[in-house]
């Protein structure tokens, strides 16, 4: 039996949105003419390969508040019992409502799992929307635009982390374990750096291309692998093995290769190659890395090429912090694809850098923080006034992103951003990872509150 998900809420909230995007129907079931009678919709759907059911909970016109109220209270009972995951969505465009509320308690009382997430967050001049509901002391709240799919991936990765994944791979091993979801790995580089060598390295085959996942395109290019138990991806093997004349004659194709790879990995494998050092193809690739705000770390490959003193790393490591200074916090490991010298470390560091790159803060923690570092460091005056930092939540991980609503955002200089960005890395855990810091206006009439 596949496990069954149920998304519910108010009217209009957005449920059938939802549920055609993820059941791919995108041909809207929703009828928008009040009165209307929508049937229960089921239909199959899987993500990341793990399948499930999922149904809309939607089917009724209430013509009052008090029919709303009624319908959901039973419309959440019969989600309750019937499916093992459930959705509760709620209007960003609305704000929070009385019902609203009521459900949540109701929802709170039961054992199963709930995701509860705002929808209608379009862009992040939403975001302020969201404000509101923080009341409900939710944690973690799942802010997404159904319609643009914003935000959609890291709910549904949440909603079905804890489905197994039924991938014919690796299967058996995994019955019974928890399924973590697997780290998805790009190598990028110019040519001859070693990027098939490291491929072929970590992998272990010398000769085949592994192709565990026939059947689609997009499958046949990635490859997943276990090592220590833990799953990984490794975006566009095949991308990275083919050797066309193209990629070897032009360098400005591995930017673009890069591009392509960039868009589907947590965390981007940079290698340089360690005879030649850093060159002005390399720092192009580096920074595209930095504007996708992947993870990222700098492999220092053919070390084995390197003639090397008690002295060496050092220098190079100054060097390289020097030339590629928008990359501060990206650990740097020596290796060699050749011999496989500290290939091992370079998956040590994936795992750390991951910790980090998915690291949730609660809102309550963040606060208490960011109180301290503003009463140590308050942020400039605007117009005479404090510019005070009213309240600060992390709304998403990958990379992690921190909103502060604050009385005037364009008065925050970057060189305060920065102060605030170097704290919340040491104090909090982000050592390691890109984060982005967004500023936004807090609304007047809740500053009067
Ligand atoms: P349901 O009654 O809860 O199933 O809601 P629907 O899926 O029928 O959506 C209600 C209305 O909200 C429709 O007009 C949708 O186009 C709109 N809507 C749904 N999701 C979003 C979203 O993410 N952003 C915006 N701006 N509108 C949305
Ligand atoms: P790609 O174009 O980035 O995929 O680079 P390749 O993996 O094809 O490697 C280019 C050349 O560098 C090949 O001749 C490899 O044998 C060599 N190479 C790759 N890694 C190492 C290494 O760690 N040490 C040494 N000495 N040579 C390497």
């Amino acid at each position: 039996m596949k496990p069954l998900i149920a998304i519910i809420g108010r009217p209009n909230v957005g449920k059938s949105t939802l549920f055609n995007r993820l059941s791919e129907r995108k041909k809207a079931i929703a009828i928008d003419q009040p009165g209307a009678t929508r049937d229960r919709n089921y239909a199959d759907a899987s993500w990341n390969g793990r399948s499930f059911t999922v149904v809309d909970t939607g089917g009724f016109e209430p013509v009052s508040t008090e029919t709303i109220l009624m319908q959901m209270r039973e419309q959440t009972r019969l989600a309750m019992e019937q499916a093992d995951i459930i959705i509760f969505l709620m209007d960003g465009k609305d704000g929070l409502t009385p019902s609203d509320e009521e459900i949540v308690r109701q929802l709170r009382s039961y054992g199963k799992p709930v995701f509860y997430a705002v929808n209608k967050i379009d862009g992040p001049r939403h975001d302020v929307n969201v404000f509101d509901f923080y009341r409900l002391g939710i944690e973690p709240l799942y802010t997404i635009s159904a319609e643009h799919g914003r935000g959609v991936d890291e709910l549904m990765d949440a909603a079905t982390a804890t489905i197994p994944a039924t991938e014919p791979a690796g299967e058996e091993a995994h019955s019974g374990e928890e399924v973590e979801e697997p780290i998805r790995i790009a190598v990028v580089g110019r040519p001859n750096v070693g990027k098939s060598s490291l491929v072929n390295r970590i992998l272990g085959y010398e000769r085949t291309i592994v192709n565990p996942l026939p059947g689609t395109t997009r499958d046949s290019i990635d490859t997943p692998f276990e090592r220590g138990g833990r799953r990984y991806v490794l975006v566009d093997t095949a991308g990275i093995r083919r050797k066309s004349r193209i990629s070897q004659n032009l360098e400005k194709y591995s930017v673009i290769e890069a591009l392509k790879t960039l868009d589907r990995c947590d965390v981007a494998l940079v290698l340089i190659d360690g005879e030649e050092g850093v060159t002005e193809q390399d720092a192009k690739i580096a920074g595209l890395v930095l504007d996708k705000g992947v993870a990222c770390i700098l492999v220092v490959n053919k070390w084995d090429l390197v003639e090397k003193d008690n002295s060496t790393v050092g220098i190079y490591v100054a060097k390289l912090r020097d030339e590629l200074k928008f990359l501060q916090f990206a650990p740097i490991v020596f290796v060699s694809a050749l011999t496989g010298q500290r290939v091992g470390r370079i998956f040590e560091l994936i795992d750390a850098v991951w910790a980090e790159f998915t690291r949730r803060i609660p809102t309550a923690e963040l606060n208490a923080q960011v109180e301290r570092y503003v009463a140590e460091n308050p942020a400039p005056m605007y117009r005479n006034r404090p510019n005070k930092i009213v309240y600060a939540t992390q709304p998403r991980v990958k990379p992690p992103t921190f909103v502060f609503f604050v009385r005037e955002p364009k008065a925050i200089h970057f060189s305060y951003e920065r102060y605030l960005a170097n704290r919340i890395r040491e104090g909090l855990g982000f050592q390691s990872v890109p984060i982005r810091l967004i500023f936004r206006k807090r609304h007047r009439e809740k500053d009067r509150r």
